[in-house]
Formats: structure tokens, C-alpha cells, sequence
């Protein structure tokens, strides 16, 4: 039987693993807390002590956690996954890190004779629980194929970008479009109310005209609604693609990203106001009348 170690079983992460054993996988899972594993546990997952005990005999190890510092953290520390991995083992890491970090993070697991790729993904956590996510690669094309095993129980499409570490511009630049679209909308939204314009016209106005994404549609009924039930994506997380956008923005363009370091500043805010809300609440930091 196929042998994955998952790490990193939040929102995303624990639908991902659940994928694998619904597979037929045998899964070995480690996250820093172990609430969220009980279930996974009673469902035959194997609870590891550690990355490192849970990378033990993989074939491939998948990581999902929140930053650079956490995948630093799961991948290389002193009981990171790397410490156990035999070469040749898949390495496949699906959080959303730096363009840079992703780059070194490659550079030392290759050294260590394993198999990288990165594979952020796009969809909500429904989409992680049903195996319904894109996954955006990056990596040599014979070891996507190495990897593809392990990417088809959590996918409906795979997108292969390049050499390692285009996954990640993929995913950092859609997510930077994403932060300017939904603060942009906040702020459309927030007039139209202090101007005292029909919200629910507006909302049908928005949807039947140019200005719609599925981002757009999606955001604008919740903000209106001031309905941010079920948090799946965080104010704190898209500050933080944001920012590592901005970054490898700085790293490529002349110009001073001028919409992204405006995403950015807003959602430094709305991470101020309610790090572990919806994204959503946006409305909240950009909508207080004038005095
Ligand atoms: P989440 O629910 O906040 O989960 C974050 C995970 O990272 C948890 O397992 C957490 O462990 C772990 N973690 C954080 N800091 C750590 C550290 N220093 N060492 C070890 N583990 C650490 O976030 P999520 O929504 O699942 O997002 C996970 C990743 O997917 C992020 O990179 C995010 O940008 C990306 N993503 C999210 C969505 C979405 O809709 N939510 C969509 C696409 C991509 P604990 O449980 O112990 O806190």
C-alpha cells in the first residue's frame, strides 16, 4: 500500500488527509496540536510523534501549513520530515510560502537526494474535504509525474506551471489579485452604503454588470449581509500572500507595486482587527462614516 505522511491539519489540511485515506492510503499524519488529528486517527490514520516520526517509511510527504516559518519548521527543523525522508521520496509541499522560500526550501531537500515539488493549491476547505482543489505545480516535468499519485486524490485539476517554485508565482500573484479585488470591493461597497444607495440594488447591479468575479459575487452578498459565518480564509493568511506577492513583486518589476502594497496596507489592518476572521470583515475596517 501507498505510504503518505501529511502535516498540517488545519482548515485545509485536515480535508486533504481525510482524501488519502478515503484513497486507500495509508496515512501518517503530525500537526502541532493533535485535537485536530482525533478523528483523522479514528479513521486510520496513524498519529505521529513528530514530522520526522511521521515521514518515517513515506513514499511522499505532503505539508499544509500556514507560512515560511511553519514549513521551515515541519520540512527542516531538528524533527523535521527531512531529518527521516530516504532519497528518492516525493516532497510535496502545498502551502502557500515565498516565492523565495520556496526556491530554498528546493535547493536543500534536492540536496538531500528527495523529490520537490511545490503545489500550492486554489479552493476552499470544501474543496480540500471533497478532493475538488487546483493544484498549481511547479517542477521538473518527470517529477511531477513522480508526484501525480499523490496529487490526484486531492484534485480535479492540475496545473503544471514550470520548473519548481512557478507554482508558487502562480498561486502569490491569484491570491494578490484576489486581496485588491475584495478590498477594492469593500471599498465600492462601503460608499454605496454611507451615500445611501439601495444595497440590494446594488448587489443586483454588481452581479449583472463588468466589475463581477467570482471573488466579487461571492464577497460583496457576505459584506453587505455583514455575514462572516464559517472563516475559510483568514484576514492574517491573505495578509500574508499579499505581502509575499509584494515581495517577489519588488524582486521583478521597476515600479513600486502600487495596488499590492495597497492590498497589503489594508489587510495589515483588517489582521489588526481579527486575525483569525473572514477575510470578508474587510468591510468593517474601510466603512465607518466620516465624523
Ligand atoms: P489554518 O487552518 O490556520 O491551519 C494552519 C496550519 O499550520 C495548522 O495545521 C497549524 O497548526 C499549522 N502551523 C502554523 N504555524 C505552525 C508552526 N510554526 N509549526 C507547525 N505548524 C504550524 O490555515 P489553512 O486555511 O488550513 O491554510 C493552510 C495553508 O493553505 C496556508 O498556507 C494558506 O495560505 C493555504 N490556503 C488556504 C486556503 C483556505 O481557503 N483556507 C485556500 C488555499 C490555500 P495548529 O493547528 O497547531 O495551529
Amino acid at each position: 500500500m501507498t505510504r503518505v505522511a501529511f502535516i498540517g491539519l488545519g482548515r485545509m489540511g485536515h480535508g486533504m488527509a481525510g482524501r488519502y485515506l478515503e484513497a486507500g492510503f495509508t496515512v501518517s499524519v503530525w500537526n502541532r496540536s493533535k485535537a485536530k488529528a482525533e478523528d483523522l486517527i479514528a479513521r486510520g490514520a496513524r498519529w505521529a510523534t513528530s514530522p520526522e516520526d511521521a515521514a518515517i517509511d513515506a513514499d511522499a510527504v505532503v505539508t499544509m501549513v500556514a507560512d515560511d516559518n511553519a514549513s521551515r519548521e515541519v520540512w527542516l527543523s531538528k524533527e523535521g520530515a527531512a531529518a527521516t525522508m530516504k532519497a528518492g521520496t516525493v516532497a510535496i509541499e502545498c502551502s502557500t510560502i515565498s516565492y523565495r522560500h520556496a526556491l530554498e526550501l528546493a535547493r536543500e531537500l534536492r540536496s538531500r537526494g528527495l523529490v520537490y515539488i511545490d503545489s500550492p493549491v486554489t479552493g476552499l476547505p470544501d474543496a480540500a474535504a471533497s478532493g475538488k482543489l487546483t493544484m498549481l505545480v511547479g517542477a521538473e516535468p518527470a517529477d511531477l509525474e513522480k508526484a501525480r499519485p499523490y496529487l490526484v486524490p486531492l484534485s480535479s485539476a492540475i496545473r503544471h506551471f514550470g520548473p519548481v517554485g512557478s507554482g508558487t508565482v502562480f498561486k502569490l500573484i491569484n491570491n494578490l489579485m484576489g486581496a485588491i479585488q475584495i478590498a477594492g470591493i469593500a471599498e465600492g461597497l462601503a460608499i454605496a452604503e454611507q451615500a445611501g444607495l439601495d444595497m440590494k440594488l446594488v448587489l443586483e447591479a454588481i452581479e449583472n454588470g463588468v466589475a463581477a468575479s467570482p471573488q466579487v459575487l461571492r464577497h460583496s452578498k457576505r459584506m453587505v449581509a455583514r455575514n462572516f459565518s464559517g472563516a475559510t480564509f483568514t484576514a492574517a493568511l491573505r495578509h500574508k500572500d499579499a505581502a509575499y506577492a509584494v515581495a517577489l513583486a519588488e524582486g521583478l518589476l521597476s515600479d513600486t507595486p502600487l495596488m499590492g502594497r495597497a492590498a497589503v496596507e489594508a489587510y495589515e489592518r483588517a489582521k489588526a482587527h481579527a486575525p483569525d476572521d473572514d477575510e470578508g470583515k474587510m468591510i468593517e475596517i474601510v466603512s465607518r462614516a466620516k465624523a
